[in-house]
């Protein structure tokens, strides 16, 4: 039997309802969440993320602060940008769009940002304070996964998850967000250094696929009946669209359905509740700003 295909577009779109609705009752109070997007230079990829994250503040009704910066801008410019938008109470999250040109140190940029504005959870404090259970701004791609598998009712206590990728804001995270009490998934992490991987991968009962390679989870590296998140978003040439080409996940769609019960599409599945957790942590940001008050 084919897999549960999990709709990600629309599980993205009832959270984004929802923010939309507790934005609504926050603005009657007299603070309306504002996000700050800064985007430097003209990466396709980096202007197409932008652009969805610009319209998902219309569509919740928050305000929205986009900055947009020429390549040349230099590392100074950009800190001292960040250290307006961190002394402005009208803004309540900063968000600088990765990757930056090479000229411009990524790590001093994320340590810029004010903790209480760092809407991404990058920042080292909010990093920490998710290692040790503490109150902290989730990453959105690592907490979207989780609420796509709460929501589909996909259990993870006592599973063994398998994470393929080990980067700080996909593999890491969502390795961490998995193993919390609350979530109490068994959790091995798999990167370049794993030796079998497909002996690992096929333990697994929820298989997360962050990677960045096409294909790199095949159908016979997969567990029958296991759940499949596909994290991945690779561009592959293709004649037939007008952009030249489309987008792929990391793990072999077509096939791995016939294996697993669950599985994330790409597009349409991980992808779109990256920009909805982002909202939500927006939000989160605001009130805890009307609070301080
Ligand atoms: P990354 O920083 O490049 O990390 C990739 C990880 O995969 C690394 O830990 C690497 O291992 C591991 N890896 C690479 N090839 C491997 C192989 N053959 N076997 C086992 N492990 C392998 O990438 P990322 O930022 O985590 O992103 C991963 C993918 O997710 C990308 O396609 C990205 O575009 C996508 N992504 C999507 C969203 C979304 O919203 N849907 C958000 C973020 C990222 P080493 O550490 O040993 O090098």
């Amino acid at each position: 039997m084919s897999a549960v295909i999990i709709d990600g577009f629309q599980i993205a779109a009832d959270v984004r309802h929802q923010v939309a609705e507790k934005t609504a009752e926050l603005v009657k109070t007299g603070v309306h969440p504002c996000l700050a997007v800064i985007l430097v230079g003209e990466n396709p990829a980096s202007v197409s993320y932008v652009t969805g994250k610009e319209k998902a503040l219309a569509e919740v009704g928050m305000k929205d602060r986009s900055i947009r910066l020429p390549e040349s801008t230099s590392e100074e410019e950009l800190l001292k940008i960040i250290d307006e938008l961190n002394a402005d109470e009208s803004v309540h999250g900063i968000l600088v769009q990765l990757p930056l040109p090479k000229h411009i140190n990524e790590d001093k940029v994320i340590m810029a940002i004010k903790p209480e504005k760092d809407v991404d959870g990058f920042h080292p404090v909010n990093v920490g304070n998710l290692v040790i259970g503490r109150k902290a701004f989730l990453p959105c791609t690592p907490h979207g996964i989780i609420v796509l598998l709460e929501t589909m009712g996909i259990k993870t206590d006592g599973a063994h998850a398998v994470v393929v990728g080990r980067s700080n804001i996909v593999g890491k995270p969502v390795s961490l967000l998995l193993t919390r009490r609350e979530t109490n998934a068994t959790v091995t992490i798999c990167h370049t250094g794993t030796k079998d991987l497909a002996s690992i991968t096929r333990q697994a009962d929820i298989l997360v696929a962050a990677v960045g390679r096409p294909k790199t989870i095949t159908a016979d590296m997969i567990k029958p009946g296991a759940a499949v998140i596909d994290v991945g978003v690779n561009r592959i040439p293709d004649a037939t669209k007008k952009s030249g080409f489309r987008l792929v996940g990391d793990v072999d769609f077509e096939n791995a359905k016939e294996v697993a019960s669950y599985i994330t599409p790409v597009p349409k599945g991980v992808g779109p509740m990256t920009i909805a957790m982002l909202m939500q942590n927006v939000l989160e940001a605001a009130q805890i700003a009307a609070e301080a008050k």
